[in-house]
């Protein structure tokens, strides 16, 4: 244990990395191709489970890690597509119990075109179609998909899970590993977890919450763990705005606060980039940010209330028992 001021330092297990390189990526066979949404959405997000066995990924992927997804075809150079990255959405025993079958929660990438740079056409709004998520959202069980990895090897769970309890943030498909990490952790065959466990999912509306059913399920077999959802863009029952993810825990505070406090906690986020800007800005404004963000000096003297985001960016850091993978 550190200095319990700045908490218990998470020890991490050594993560394997690149065992495929995405030069030369492995075929994977898809299992299963479901939607994994609450509702009918704009978006269209899936769960999708791919076998690996036989490959050098086959029981050497952790939960929280990603893997690589290499889409089939040319880019608009001629050249090979380029790796995507995915996280992993099972526990490190994977879909299957025997780490073969690893899965992740792709989303389609469908916009009307944008301009990217200053010489694309401005009137150009055709449909924009993302290679890779669309790549993989259209498979079908039996189709194979060209992958690597796995990568990451921050974004995990402790050696000893129950030295810790856990914040777990999300926004959009930023709940992926914590679907695989919930489950690692109250569906272990050595018995749940008797840490606590507390998961905010941020989404645009009621319906597109991803793995509702499996949270809400867990939620109510295990006292010790609590699933809130943060909806931004509904008016609440009460006629209040909707909240994002770090509005929630400000509003909340008399709950998360003791936690937050709590030398064991670690906070994970995972979504949208950007959405850590929020939460350093509540735990600084709150006086909860030690153990949490290192504050570099150049701000230090100003009161948080008045930091700019770009301060925070660029002048906040997160310090091992906060995990950020925003993309
Ligand atoms: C560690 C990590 C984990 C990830 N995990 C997941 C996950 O679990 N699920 C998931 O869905 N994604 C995840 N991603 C994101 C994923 O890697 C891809 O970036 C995403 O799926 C988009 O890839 P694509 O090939 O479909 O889009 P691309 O074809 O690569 O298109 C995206 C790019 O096109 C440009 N673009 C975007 N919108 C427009 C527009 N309207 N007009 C013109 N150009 C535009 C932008 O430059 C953008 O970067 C993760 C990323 C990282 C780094």
């Amino acid at each position: 244990m550190s200095n319990l001021a700045e908490g218990i330092e998470p020890v991490l297990p050594d993560a394997k990395m690149h065992l495929v390189l995405p030069t030369a990526p492995v075929v994977g066979k898809v299992v299963t191709s479901k939607s994994c949404m609450k509702g009918k959405s704009a978006s269209f997000i899936r769960h999708l489970a791919v076998d690996v066995s036989g490959t050098p990924l086959e029981g050497n992927f952790l939960v929280g890690q990603s893997f690589g997804v290499v889409p089939p075809g040319v880019d608009a150079n001629g050249k090979p597509h380029k790796v995507r990255l995915y996280s992993i959405s099972c526990p490190s025993w994977g879909e299957d119990g025997q780490g073969k079958v690893v899965s992740t929660t792709p989303k389609r990438v469908l916009d009307e075109r944008q301009p990217q740079k200053p010489s694309d056409d401005p009137e150009d709004h055709s449909l924009f179609v993302g290679v890779c998520s669309n790549h993989l959202c259209d498979l079908r069980p039996g189709d194979e998909v060209m992958v690597s990895g796995p990568n990451g090897k921050r974004f995990i769970l402790p050696v000893d899970p129950s030295q810790h309890d856990y914040l777990f943030l999300a926004t959009g498909t930023g709940i992926a590993p914590f679907r695989g990490m919930a489950m690692e952790l109250f569906q272990h065959p050595k018995g749940p977890t008797t840490s606590r466990v507390e998961l905010v999912m941020g989404a645009p509306y009621t319906t597109d919450l991803l793995y509702d059913d499996l949270f809400t399920d867990l939620a109510a077999k295990h006292k010790n763990f609590r699933y809130h959802t943060a909806i931004s863009r509904e008016r609440r029952p009460d006629g209040r705005r909707g909240l994002y993810v770090h509005q929630y825990l400000e509003e909340q505070l008399d709950h998360f606060g003791d936690m937050l406090r709590n030398p064991r906690t670690l906070i994970y986020v995972c979504g949208l980039a950007g959405m850590q800007v929020g939460l350093f800005h509540i735990l600084a404004r709150h006086g909860l940010d030690a153990g949490y963000l290192t504050i570099h000096e150049e701000i230090a003297s100003i009161p948080p209330a008045d930091w700019t985001a770009e301060q925070i960016k660029r002048r906040v850091r997160q310090t091992h028992r906060c995990m950020l993978e925003v993309y």
